[in-house]
């Protein structure tokens, strides 16, 4: 049905959008019930996977919507084989990526909500490739039921959901957080509001709004310097939003939702890894409801920074922690594959370093 023309998607459509189509159509409201568990528990994007559905009836669903515009063009597997990355074609040929992570029981999707980044952080991939387009909160769905699609196959399913692949979801608030709720809704996928992590760069209004709505989704903020100076040289949006507003929204963010906030930290060797920056870390954090994941850098293609040594990294988490600030280094899962933000979408799109 792919000649049909404005075709919406169908992932795009809430329960109670459904629900009216179904009633222009003069259809039972139980096919809603049916459509819903079909598409979000059973993970159908095909006509004859809905054979409880009248022909006709299944014909004129597949007329009006598209189940599918995202086309998966490379897969890729770490050497452990315990993360899978997927490049994905858009309808406009703009590429994205999704990347799954198993890791004990937990089974983890870090998913993008952007195609590129308006944000232009120089350590990141995507921030080099400049701001395409927002994607819809549809497309944003679509990255999760592939996977839930795929991990299906060995009866396993989607634990966790980090919105921390390509994209600012804060720069794209209303689609990010609609393609939550719906991922959330008890009827279809179900997966708890708890098991979501949004990753921002710092947006303060949106951390503000985002704080009265009092939600139980996690919230991390990418914290990367304790200095405005050295904070604007990585992530230019910091002359916007400082790291004092910043953590003055953060400050109100965990007294209305007494919600600890996780700040990210990519620890670049000589820039942000020493010991004074770690105490001058402790001391921005005192009193705040947190912890600290730092990350090694992911070295990209574009920028001249390094990752820090593992005794440094090490060094570090154990200053924070003298400061009763908790600190986990998140493992450099899936380096052999690209799996850093943005990574391989850069490499799809320069033709120079295609692979
Ligand atoms: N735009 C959001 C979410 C996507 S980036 C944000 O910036 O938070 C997800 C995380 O990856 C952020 O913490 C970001 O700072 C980090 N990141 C980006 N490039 C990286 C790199 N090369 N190495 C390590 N972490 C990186
Ligand atoms: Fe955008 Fe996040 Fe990358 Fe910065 S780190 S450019 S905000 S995706």
């Amino acid at each position: 049905m792919n000649n049909q023309i404005n075709q919406e998607l169908f992932f795009n459509l809430s329960y109670s959008d459904l629900e009216k189509t179904i009633a222009t159509w003069n259809e039972p409201s139980f096919r809603v019930q049916q459509i819903w568990q079909g598409v979000y528990q059973k993970f159908w994007n095909e006509p004859d996977q809905f054979s409880s559905l009248p022909k006709l009836f299944r014909e004129k669903l597949f007329t009006y919507f598209k189940f599918s515009s995202l086309s998966p063009i490379k897969v890729i597997s770490s050497q452990d084989k315990e993360t899978q990355k997927t490049l994905f074609s858009l309808e406009d040929n703009y590429a994205i990526e999704a990347v799954l992570m198993k890791y004990d029981q937990r089974r983890t999707l870090c998913i993008s909500t952007q195609a590129g980044c308006a944000m232009g952080c120089v350590f990141c991939a995507t921030g080099q490739m400049g701001f395409k387009r927002h994607l819809q909160s549809g497309e944003i769905i679509e990255q999760v039921l592939y996977y839930a699609r795929e991990l299906a196959k060995s009866e396993e399913k989607v634990t966790n959901i980090v919105l921390m692949g390509m994209g600012e979801p804060f720069h794209n608030y209303d689609a990010t957080l609609k393609a939550i709720d719906l991922l959330n809704d008890q009827r279809g996928f179900g997966l708890g509001a708890r098991r979501f992590t949004i990753s921002t760069v710092g947006l303060v209004p949106m951390i503000r709004k985002f704080a009265d709505e009092d939600r139980q989704i996690n919230l991390a903020i990418s914290l990367h310097a304790t200095t405005n100076e050295e904070r604007s040289s990585l992530i230019p949006i910091n002359k916007k939003y400082s790291i004092e507003q910043i953590m003055e929204a953060v400050r109100y963010y965990v007294e209305k939702t007494n919600r600890r906030v996780t700040f990210e930290w990519a620890l670049i060797a000589g820039k942000n890894d020493s010991e004074s920056t770690a105490r001058q870390l402790a001391h921005l954090l005192r009193g705040i409801l947190c912890h600290v994941n730092v990350i090694p850098l992911n070295p990209t293609s574009q920028s001249i920074y390094q990752p820090s040594s593992k005794e440094q990294t090490k060094l570090f988490q154990q200053i924070l922690e003298q400061f009763g600030i908790p600190c986990t280094i998140r493992i450099r899962r899936g380096i052999d594959i690209q799996a850093g933000c943005g990574q391989l979408a850069v490499k799809m799109t320069d033709p120079s370093t295609m692979i």
